[in-house]
């Protein structure tokens, strides 16, 4: 009974879930976690989901990594494997980390020299630090000599930085989520925070509790369904028919903020124009939702003292993404709906780090602050500080360098931390791709589906066994302190990049999380003002905080938008279909997303002995009109089937989905629901479309 056990120590640090970034405190003994407790960070106030609360033992875990790997010469790569921990030995044998640094350098060094720095690619992680991100894409950029350099905001949130970087300047949100606190309206489009943001929820119902309106928009009901006082459950992927219509509405009864607009933006005319022939009526049939709520929602989010749109991967992970972003902008935009408290746009960050991952380069496009690769003055001062040439053209995106694998053109991959073989789409194909690599280096923590196919196996770090800094969805800056040590000869992430980096050529030689911080200072001017000393007095800091002393801004966009011109830009959006609808032989929409227990490709949380007892079998969830339709009773085998795979589990019954459509989170390896997703593409962004795809469900299925 841990209660019963008094820890030797506490250290401070941040949940290693989710981009709420709730801050708490691990309670260790013996080099082993016993509890952990809320603090009272800004995000949190000393609030923690399940997650926080229960998710900690995984590092723990017997299958954690403690030795390095590398495959057997014997050991075929099949992509349809089974992942007996058992079967480690047939496929890889313990080697000394001289040993697997040695093989792991050789293989990029050997493909960089005879194919070509651009048959290289890594993937980095958005569950690791800042300075682990920095490191890793300045690996790739000096070291491998390409930008082919991504992580899994190409599968998130691409598409909304995409359309925020092309109307405001700026990829970040424009305010924390706890000014819900401060809004007469909420949007909450696309997002189910009590499953995927629990305690950045509690903000929203406590807002509502004290009387702010939520409209909630999403073709599935969720909890927050009861709260709000508009729920557009609207056909999935008819987004931008529907905002279209309420901007419609809004420039018709004249409800713009005529001076912002004048003031304070670019290109509204032409949006005015483009508007005309989206009226209520016309979209109605379109996007199921009634033209006199169209109306009612435009009215009440205009005309509010102040309204905040938030939203998730509703809207971003679709071939339209960007355009769906582009309407939610727009709207802000017309109403003057931002650069106030109360106000704002807000992506809710799906991981821990994914906005720091991308603030630190992390991309194909970008340097560090999201400079373009192609901007010859920010290539320069980026070589400068790096003493290294960098490639003045963007690199390849993840579903991107899958197929530049298959196509024979990229040979090597670094991978640190992610996990293609659950999370792609189309995860056979991606699964095929890595099992043609020539040569693949896998840093992580467990044997994932994806280090199975690796060349080496590096055992990396957990959590709470470093130190480093971890950006939450509100621009905080937190520290992560380390709590225990790695297991076995396991290390921590930073020194396997430097010792790789090293053997690359490489003349690093950091001395540890602050040493890389500092040089982030320099790389990221918005980060500039903030010292690893305050981070340590004050154990966060939002950004932008450009000089030292500076408080940072939790609010952005007051005076101007860091535009070229200072104004934020109206992009319209026209209508585009799903890639792929449903027909007689797959009837049936796939929507797949995130469970509250299990996160992401639930390398961590399956093995978190509470959490995997909440939720330990695979489900799908499916409206029980259509399960009685298909004669199917809860708890009953189905299989989901599209044209790429198919995969058996459980049905669950769920009013919350819409009539002829199937849910499933991505988290279960027995059930790769990946195997099924549609992985055509957004053109702007490069996101796929996760969020629909064409699936035929059938009673019964091999368990
Ligand atoms: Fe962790 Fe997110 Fe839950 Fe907070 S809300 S405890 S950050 S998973």
């Amino acid at each position: 009974d841990v209660a019963m056990v008094e820890p030797d120590k506490k250290v401070d640090s941040v949940c290693p879930y989710c981009g709420v970034g709730c801050q708490l405190t691990y309670n260790i003994k013996d080099n082993k976690i016993l509890y952990v407790e809320g603090r009272d960070g800004p995000a949190n106030h000393g609030r923690l989901c399940v997650k926080g609360r229960y998710g900690f033992d995984y590092v723990h875990h017997p299958h954690r990594l403690t030795k390095p790997l590398i495959r057997r010469d014997d050991a075929p790569k099949t992509p349809d494997f089974s992942m007996d921990p058992n079967d480690i030995d047939k496929v890889f044998r313990e080697a000394t980390w001289e040993e697997a640094l040695a093989l792991a350098a050789k293989g990029f060094v050997d493909i960089r020299d005879s194919a070509g720095p651009n048959a290289l690619a890594g993937f980095g992680s958005a569950k690791g630090s800042n300075e682990e991100a920095y490191l890793f894409q300045k690996l790739v950029r000096v070291g491998f000599n390409t930008n082919n350099v991504d992580h899994c905001t190409r599968l998130c949130h691409a598409s909304s930085v995409v359309a925020l970087l092309e109307c405001l300047g700026s990829g970040a949100v424009s305010n924390p989520v706890s000014d819900v606190d401060q809004a007469e309206v909420i949007v909450l489009i696309g997002a189910n925070p009590t499953v995927n943001h629990p305690v950045g929820a509690t903000w929203m119902k406590n807002a509502i509790r004290n009387g702010t309106k939520l409209i909630l928009m999403d073709p599935r009901g969720t909890e927050l369904s009861q709260q709000a006082t508009h729920h557009l459950q609207f056909k999935p992927g008819s987004d931008v028919p529907m905002l279209n219509a309420i901007m419609h509405v809004i420039v018709e009864e004249g409800l713009v903020d005529k001076d912002f607009i004048a003031d304070r933006t670019s290109g509204f005319d032409e949006m005015k124009r483009h508007l005309q022939k989206y009226t209520p009526e016309l979209m109605e049939p379109v996007c199921g939702i009634p033209a006199e709520t169209l109306r009612e929602v435009a009215r009440l989010y205009a005309t509010s003292k102040g309204s905040m749109i938030l939203w998730g991967m509703g809207v971003s992970q679709h071939i339209h993404g960007t355009d769906n972003a582009r309407c939610l902008i727009s709207l802000a935009l017309m109403t003057g709906q931002i650069g106030r408290p109360g106000t704002g746009l807000h992506p809710l960050r799906g991981q821990n780090n994914v906005q720091g991952a991308s603030d630190m380069g992390l991309i194909p496009m970008c340097l560090p602050d999201y400079y373009k690769v192609d901007d010859d003055e920010a290539r320069g001062h980026m070589e400068a500080l790096w003493g290294g040439k960098i490639d003045s053209k963007a690199g390849l995106t993840v579903v991107e360098i899958m197929d530049a694998i298959h196509a024979g053109n990229l040979h090597g991959l670094y991978i640190m931390g992610e996990n293609p073989a659950m999370s792609d789409p189309d995860a056979n194909h991606a699964r095929q791709a890595m099992s043609e690599l020539k040569h693949m280096v896998v840093q992580d923590i467990f044997l994932t589906e994806t280090a199975y196919l690796a060349d080496v196996v590096l055992p990396a770090s957990g959590f709470p066994e470093k130190t480093g800094t971890f950006t939450n969805t509100d621009r905080l800056v937190q520290l992560g302190r380390q709590a225990i040590d790695p297991p076995g000869d396991a290390r921590q992430d930073l020194w396997i990049i430097q010792e790789l980096a090293k053997r690359l050529g490489l003349d690093w030689n950091y001395q540890g999380p602050a040493d890389v911080f500092a040089e982030i200072r320099k790389a990221v001017p918005s980060m500039g003002g903030i010292t690893w000393d305050r981070l340590e007095a004050e154990h966060s800091v939002v950004y932008p905080c450009e000089q030292e002393g500076d408080p940072g801004e939790d609010v952005i966009f007051t005076q101007d938008f860091p535009t070229a011109s200072g104004r934020g830009l109206f992009v319209p959006a026209d209508i585009v279909a799903p890639d792929e609808r449903p027909d007689d032989d797959y009837p049936f929409v796939l929507i797949t997303g995130r469970m509250l227990e299990h996160w992401h490709t639930g390398s961590m949380t399956r093995r978190s002995n509470v959490l995997d007892a909440l939720e330990p079998e695979a489900v799908a969830t499916i409206n029980p009109i259509t399960m009685d339709e298909m004669g199917v009773k809860p708890g009953e085998l189905i299989t989901l089937s599209t044209r790429r795979g198919s995969v058996s589990v459980l049905a669950r019954a769920d009013i919350g989905v819409p009539t002829g459509a199937v849910f499933m989170a991505f988290c279960y390896y027995e059930a790769a629901v990946n195997k099924l997703s549609n992985p055509a593409l957004d053109p702007a962004a490069k996101i796929p479309e996760f969020k629909y795809c064409a699936v035929n469900v059938t009673p019964g299925g091999e368990p």
